[in-house]
């Protein structure tokens, strides 16, 4: 999704790896797994500091629960890079059968987006300054936020890699060439 865009993607495992990048994405997957990895690859630290210090980050799912300063329904000692003033609720949708997909109307995008949402996350409150992006339209949820921004940092709940749109992810490229330019 990132090539299509217009970027080069490298995968990241290792802290020499982090120096050559432009921007991050967090991906989805488990919250708790990559905090506890990124702690034992000694990635943690120097990743929360380059995140603090203007390292664009694209956030998706658990990668959301990443860049929030403050989350709901973590596991004990869960710790986040943060960098988004707002609460982050785990699993908000319910269980990994509560699984759903759904359209969402995104501020910046002409037409809706057709989100995947996996055990996800939502957002439950945002501090001034946080830009909320994308709610749910409808059903239980609605009115859920589940897309926001601040300056160089953007996350979603759903994962906008799991279907052929790829306006976020070029929103995001944009950013990041944006913010190199600058
Ligand atoms: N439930 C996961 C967590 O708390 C996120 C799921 C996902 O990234 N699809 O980290």
């Amino acid at each position: 999704m990132l090539e299509g865009a217009g970027a080069r993607a490298h995968p990241v495992r290792r802290l020499s790896e982090l120096d050559a990048l432009d921007g991050i994405v967090l991906p989805g997957g488990e919250s708790t797994t990559i905090h506890k990895l990124a702690v034992a690859f000694e990635l943690f630290e120097p990743l929360r500091r380059r995140i603090a210090d203007g390292l664009p980050a694209f956030g998706t799912c658990a990668g959301m629960i990443l860049l929030a300063d403050r989350i709901e329904g973590g596991i004990a000692d869960q710790e986040t890079f943060g960098g988004l003033d707002m609460t982050v609720r785990r699993n908000a949708f319910g269980r990994q059968v509560d699984s759903f997909e759904a359209d969402v109307e995104f501020t910046a995008f002409h037409g809706p987006f057709h989100a995947v949402f996996i055990r996800a996350p939502w957002v439950e409150k945002v501090a001034d300054g946080v830009d909320v992006l994308a709610r749910v339209a409808s059903g239980p949820a609605a009115g859920r936020i589940v897309a926001v921004e601040r300056g160089h940092l953007l996350a979603t709940s759903f994962h906008p890699e799991m279907t052929g749109d790829d306006r976020v992810h070029r929103y995001f490229v944009n950013r990041v060439r944006a913010a190199g330019s600058a």
